[in-house]
C-alpha cells in the first residue's frame, strides 16, 4: 500500500531539524507524496528548497495563511504572488490559503484576511492551478465566494463538523477535502468520514500540528497517515487496499501528479 499527505507544514521552524526524520519516516511507512503548504513569504521559499532537495517526494503549494495576514511586510502578498508565477511550474496548488474568524475578532483584520484570499484565488485561477483551503468558521462564506471564480480544483483541509449540511453542495461541485488524525478519536471527524464520498476525500497530517487520542505528546510525523486509511477503512467498512488506492488516485487527479499512482514498480516487485 502506497499513502499520501496532501497537507503537511515542512517549512515550519518545528520540522527545522527533524527534515530528515520525517523524510525517512515518510519513506519507511510508504508515504509516497508529502505536500508543503506555506504561510507566508519565508515558508513559501522554504518549501521551494525542500521540494527542489527532495523531488518525486515533496510538493509544493504557496499561499498566505489567514493567520499571517496581521504580520505581513507591506509588499509580502505581493512577493508570495510573484513567487507563484514564478515558480507555477514546480507548483501542485495555491495554499493555505482562506479565512479564520476566530483569529480574527476585528472587522478590519476579517477585511484584511478576505483581501488577501480574493489576491489568492485570482492568482490560482489566472494559472490554473488547485487550490488548499483553510476554512474555521468560514465555511459558508468561502462556498458563496467561490461561486464567482472559475476554479474547478478546491480542497478544504480539516472540514469540520459543524459545516456537515454543506457536504453535498462540495460533492456537487467536485471539490475535495482531507481529514487526518482526528479520523481515528473525533467523533466529528467520523461523521464527516462516513458521509464524504471515498472520492472526494484525501488525508493529511497538518504538521507540525499536534493531536490528541492515540498521538497525544507526540511529534506530528507522516507515518500517522496509514493509521488514518485504517480507520476510514473501518468507518467505511471497506478493505484498506481499497481505500489506500483510491486516495492514491485523488492525488493524482487532484494535484496532476500522476506518478504516485502509477503501478508499474508494484506489478513488477510483485511479479518477481
Ligand atoms: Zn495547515
Amino acid at each position: 500500500m502506497k499513502f499520501v499527505d496532501a497537507h503537511i507544514h515542512l517549512s515550519d521552524p518545528e520540522y527545522n531539524q527533524n527534515i530528515g526524520k520525517i523524510v525517512e519516516d515518510a519513506k519507511r511507512s510508504n508515504v509516497v507524496a508529502l505536500v508543503s503548504n506555506s504561510m507566508n513569504l519565508q515558508t513559501s521559499l522554504l518549501s521551494l528548497q525542500l521540494a527542489e532537495e527532495y523531488p518525486g517526494l515533496v510538493y509544493v503549494a504557496l499561499g498566505v495563511h489567514p493567520w499571517n495576514v496581521k504580520s505581513l511586510s507591506p509588499n509580502e502578498t505581493q512577493d508570495v504572488i510573484s513567487q507563484i508565477f514564478q515558480q507555477k511550474e514546480k507548483l501542485v496548488a495555491v495554499g493555505e490559503i482562506g479565512l479564520d474568524f476566530r483569529y480574527a475578532r476585528s472587522g478590519e483584520l476579517r477585511d484584511l484576511q478576505l483581501q488577501v484570499f480574493h489576491e489568492m484565488l485570482r492568482t490560482a485561477e489566472k494559472i490554473s492551478l488547485p487550490v488548499i483551503i483553510h476554512s474555521r468558521e468560514t465555511a459558508p462564506e468561502i462556498m458563496s465566494l467561490l461561486s464567482s471564480y472559475g476554479l474547478e480544483k478546491v480542497l478544504f483541509h480539516w472540514f469540520s463538523s459543524k459545516f456537515i449540511g454543506l457536504l453535498p453542495q462540495i460533492v456537487d461541485r467536485g471539490y475535495y477535502i482531507t481529514e487526518g488524525p482526528p479520523t481515528i478519536y473525533s467523533n466529528g471527524i467520523r461523521e464527516i468520514v462516513r458521509h464524504i464520498p471515498l472520492a472526494n476525500l484525501l488525508t493529511e497530517t497538518d504538521g507540525p500540528v499536534r493531536f490528541g487520542g492515540p498521538f497525544k505528546g507526540e511529534m506530528t510525523k507522516p507515518s500517522f497517515i496509514p493509521l488514518v486509511v485504517k480507520a476510514i477503512a473501518q468507518i467505511k467498512d471497506m478493505k484498506e487496499t481499497e481505500v489506500a488506492d483510491q486516495i492514491l488516485k485523488n492525488f493524482a487527479n487532484f494535484f496532476g501528479v500522476k506518478s504516485v499512482s502509477d503501478k508499474r514498480h508494484e506489478e513488477t516487485t510483485i511479479g518477481v
